[in-house]
């Protein structure tokens, strides 16, 4: 109704103009008894006008739309007005929009850290400067896949690597490509249609710090074997004796008990060395399972022994999986010591290996003491433990459990965890299914 309104006002207008031109030509025309042609004059003039606006109209839209509008009357200005008035809000909003992305190019500029936009064909299709000093890429590769500019075969492993759903994609860490002696940590995250965003930034630093760490520990655990190799030895060696004084033998036997708790822990804390040294997927060996599972088996019984636990074998398929046989068979009997030493006694444990198109899988199940949840993010961390002294009763270290996840994780494969308190729990290794044969 209100617009109605406006071109009723406008139409009223232009038709009390048109009239008084009228009225003053016919007046006019009367005088020589031609009133009609003072009225078709009338109509003329007006309809020349209307052209004039709107042939000014027109060549002000088409050729000159970025200088003020031309200098109209009546339904034309009001024309004129609304169109010139809808062109500056959109170039407000277009300036707007283009000074945002500056900002935002401006500040990736002058961050630190590579990104590179990558397509939904991983073509690299933006980066900023950093990405030029860090991953090395040149003005000329605009538009080629980032697989043929960055020809560095772990991080082609990386990049085509399935995103697992339940674990979290942690990204990686690399010897640069680009400078020699720096490290980098690569991260892809994953937006849009299939677009992906390449994170990279030097961690070098942080690197050589972690270095300094390992080495201080595999030195330490190195040097206190020896020692340790000594005292156990001489203790033995008196606790043989049978003439030993009662209360001597006492003191002797918690030596060697704490001995040996520090022999163990050393021997742990050097094999984690030894696994954070000898990076991802050295060895390959084709791993026969089934055979692996009955040696597993085999051993189980015989740490069985003390707790008469019912123990359970099931193995549901006869693939086999590539990857480090000892290490593998130590990750898989820490998982199944665990499962007796924290099972009250004539409990049942099963260990299960089975496949399906995504993997294989490894699982020890108890009817143990079970962990309550909110421990279990936090069980692969070193020396965690969630009743400290059971563990220590029990021989435990603390570091069992980090160990199997950096055995899994050089397998490329993850550990889940289930568990209920009182009921027990259900330790699973999972392995992709390129691990399989
Ligand atoms: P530990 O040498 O103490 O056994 P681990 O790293 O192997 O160290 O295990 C860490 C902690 O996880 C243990 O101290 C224990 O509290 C808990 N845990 C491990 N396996 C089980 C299990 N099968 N049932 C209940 N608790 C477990």
């Amino acid at each position: 109704m209100p617009q109605f309104l406006t071109l009723w006002r406008f139409f009223n207008k232009e038709l009390i103009k048109f009239l008084s031109l009228a009225g003053a030509l016919m007046l006019l025309g009367a005088l020589w008894g031609q009133a009609l042609w003072g009225f078709v004059g009338a109509l003329v003039i007006t309809l020349l006008l209307q052209w004039r606006a709107m042939y000014l109209l027109y060549t002000w839209l088409r050729f000159n739309s970025h200088e003020p509008p031309p200098n109209l009357r009546g339904i034309w200005a009001s024309v004129v007005y609304t169109i010139y008035r809808l062109q500056t809000s959109e170039r407000l909003a277009r300036e707007n929009l283009v000074s945002i992305v500056e900002r935002g190019r401006a500040s990736l500029a002058a961050l630190d850290e590579a990104f590179v936009l990558l397509d939904h064909d991983s073509l690299a299709a933006w980066w900023n400067p950093a990405a030029e000093r860090i991953l090395g890429l040149q003005p000329g590769d605009q538009g080629r896949s980032i697989l043929n500019v960055i020809r560095n075969p772990e991080f082609h492993e990386y990049f085509q690597r399935k995103p697992q759903s339940d674990t979290p994609h942690d990204g990686i860490k690399l010897a640069s490509w680009v400078n020699e002696n720096q490290f980098i940590q690569c991260e892809i995250t994953r937006f849009g249609k299939n677009e992906r965003l390449l994170i990279a930034y030097d961690i070098t630093r942080l690197h050589h710090l972690e270095q300094v760490r390992k080495d201080f520990i595999a030195n330490v655990s190195h040097e206190l074997r020896t020692p340790l190799t000594v005292l156990a030895g001489y203790l033995e060696t008196y606790l043989d004796q049978d003439d030993l004084n009662p209360r001597w033998r006492r003191g002797f036997s918690q030596m060697q008990q704490q001995t040996r708790r520090m022999t163990n822990l050393v021997n742990d804390l050097l094999m984690l060395s030894r696994l954070e040294r000898t990076g991802a997927n050295l060895v390959k060996q084709e791993i026969n399972m089934p055979a692996l599972m009955g040696q597993l088996f085999a051993d189980a019984e015989a740490y069985n022994a003390d707790y008469g636990h019912q123990l359970h074998l099931d193995i549901d398929s006869l693939s086999h999986l590539i990857g480090s046989e000892q290490e593998i068979a130590s990750a898989f009997g820490n998982l199944i010591t665990n499962a007796i030493k924290y099972t009250p006694k004539h409990g049942s444990i099963n260990l299960r290996w089975w496949t399906d198109e995504q993997g294989g899988y490894f699982s020890v199940t108890d009817s143990g003491i079970g962990i309550e949840q909110s421990h279990i993010p936090r069980l692969t961390e070193r020396f965690y433990r969630v009743d400290s002294g059971r563990s220590r009763e029990s021989g435990g270290t603390g570091l069992g459990l980090a160990i199997v996840k950096h055995v899994l994780l050089q397998h490329d494969a993850y550990l889940s965890i289930t568990s209920t308190v009182g009921k027990g729990s259900t330790f699973t290794a999972v392995f992709p299914s390129e691990r399989i044969l």
